[in-house]
């Protein structure tokens, strides 16, 4: 396809901001004559949170007396600068962050240009009788967000084309372990749409969080809305805000597999989706309930497709290094936080297993109890479950699911089972016969985004979930009919 004016004027701003960048040392360079920002803004990172509120509130002031266009170039900046220096950006969070697999850093930054931008806003009309009603869907202002470790940037970025799409700016405190990458994404995304249409400080960040920083966020006059992606704690914290919050919470998906399940499908899936990035994705497969008719089969085909099955000893063996023992009676076990997002076979060195390095997932037979079933666990080993009817396989995934309302997947030809199940379940996602990538667009039908907002319901976030109502009325005219 043939690039147009515009996005042949967006590259070339690019590639000149990323001379300036590595030329220049960044902050305070002067771009297309003008003077950039002072030293010590330094392109949207800053120390304090209210400096970064005062400086995205200013943004906001110059974007709402911006045009439509300016925000479409804007946001094709920023999904521009995700795909075409995925592979740098991609290497520097993987470096940082030290989790997942690079190749799907990499991927998921070039998602990024799926992620629904200012084409989804709309207005509504009614027209009667007495005038004309238009329903305009307007921005809230400056909004703290919140981001996790797992995917920083691309959580970032994602937030950024969705929120800016819907006219509002931005102040984020990012994970502390994932806050570089996201402070050179703001950087080059800032610097770039200055040069492109002297918009200033769209995203502006913290470059050195903390949990206090975000909480201050959290309790900042200035921020109008909270948006918070992340773990129970900080769900729980957004939760308790006087704040209006949206919180894309945790999950922990469970999978059934019934009797009518595509085995070989259902195996493939399976890896495919827990397999991606080493199960960092909150969507990802994390437990299997499959029944017990097509249980050997389906344990064997997931051999076939990158998985590595441990026995009983090694299971015991690995759950005892994964997990430490309940702090009380009856409480979470405590998970390894230095095994999250580490390649498979890296795991199973850890109990004196080798593993060909091209392995996707490890996996083996477990009951209900093990904490991998129980715990959102976050690395490649999936246990799997033998239930002995579909019903009982759906219970399971209820129980394990912990009324989290986030992901739910099932591979059957079932209907009647998968109506059933949806129905139980009430999960924000509801996947069939494919990897939970499918349920964002990937593979499957709709759009994407890295924020999903579970149990405060407002779904896979687009640029509607950041807009706020405003009612225009005319008394009897304006009806030109
Ligand atoms: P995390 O909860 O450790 O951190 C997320 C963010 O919250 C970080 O910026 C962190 O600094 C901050 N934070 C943590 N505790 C806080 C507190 N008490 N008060 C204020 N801020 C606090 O999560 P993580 O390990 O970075 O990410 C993984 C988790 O996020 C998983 O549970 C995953 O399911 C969830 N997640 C959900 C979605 C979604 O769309 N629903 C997307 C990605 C990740």
């Amino acid at each position: 396809m043939q690039a147009t004016a515009n996005e042949q004027t967006i590259r070339t701003i690019v590639q000149e901001v990323l001379t300036q960048l590595t030329t220049r040392n960044g902050a305070g360079a002067k771009v297309n004559g003008s003077a950039g920002p002072s030293p010590d803004t330094r392109w949207g990172v800053f120390n304090t949170v209210d400096d970064a509120v005062e400086a995205a509130q200013m943004g906001f002031e110059k974007l709402s007396r911006a045009s439509l266009e300016d925000r479409k170039t804007a946001i094709n900046i920023v999904k521009q600068i995700c795909d075409e220096q995925a592979e740098e950006l991609g290497r520097l969070e993987f470096e940082e962050t030290k989790i997942g697999r690079l190749e799907h850093k990499i991927g998921k930054l070039k998602a990024i240009k799926g992620v629904p931008g200012v084409e989804f806003l709309r207005t509504d009309a009614v027209s009667g009788s007495q005038g004309l009603m238009i329903t305009e869907y307007a921005p809230f202002g400056v909004i703290g967000a919140i981001t996790p470790v797992t995917h920083s940037l691309p959580t970032l970025a994602g937030n950024f084309v969705n929120m800016v799409a819907a006219g509002n700016t931005i102040v984020c405190n990012p994970h502390p372990s994932g806050a570089k990458i996201a402070s050179e994404g703001v950087r080059r995304f800032n610097k770039a749409i200055f040069a492109a249409t002297g918009l200033e400080n769209l995203v502006t960040i913290i470059g050195t969080p903390t949990i206090e920083s975000a909480q201050a966020v959290f309790d900042h006059r200035g921020v109008k809305l909270l948006v918070v992606t992340g773990g129970p704690a900080v769900a729980r914290a957004a939760l308790q805000s006087p704040k209006r919050a949206i919180v894309a919470g945790p999950g922990n998906p469970p999978v059934v597999v019934d009797a009518t399940a595509d085995i070989d499908n259902a195996a493939k899936s399976i890896v495919a989706g827990a397999a991606f990035d080493n199960s960092l994705l909150c969507i990802s497969e994390k437990e299997i309930f499959a029944v017990k008719e097509i249980f050997d089969q389906l344990m064997t085909a997931v051999s076939n497709h990158g998985g590595f099955r441990l026995n009983a000893a090694q299971v015991a063996a690995f759950t005892a290094k994964a997990f430490g023992a309940p702090k009380e009676p009856g409480g979470h076990h405590v998970l390894n936080r230095s095994y999250i997002g580490k390649d498979a076979a890296w795991l199973a060195a850890q109990i004196g297993v080798n593993v060909p390095s091209s392995t996707l997932i490890l996996y083996g037979e477990t009951d209900e109890f093990n904490p991998f079933v129980t715990e959102e666990q976050m690395m490649p080993f999936i246990p799997f479950v033998r239930a002995n009817c579909s019903d009982h396989a759906i219970a399971l995934a209820k129980k394990y699911e912990h009324g989290f309302g986030h992901t739910a997947i099932i591979h059957s030809r079932d209907i009647h089972t998968i109506t059933k199940m949806g129905r139980v379940m009430n999960t924000t996602l509801f996947i069939q016969n494919g990897p939970c990538m499918a349920g964002l667009g990937l593979g499957g039908e709709g759009y994407l985004s890295f924020s999903i907002a579970t149990p405060t319901g407002e779904g896979v976030t687009s640029p509607m979930t950041f807009t706020r109502q405003r009612r225009c009325v005319t008394v009897n005219d304006l009806r030109i009919i």
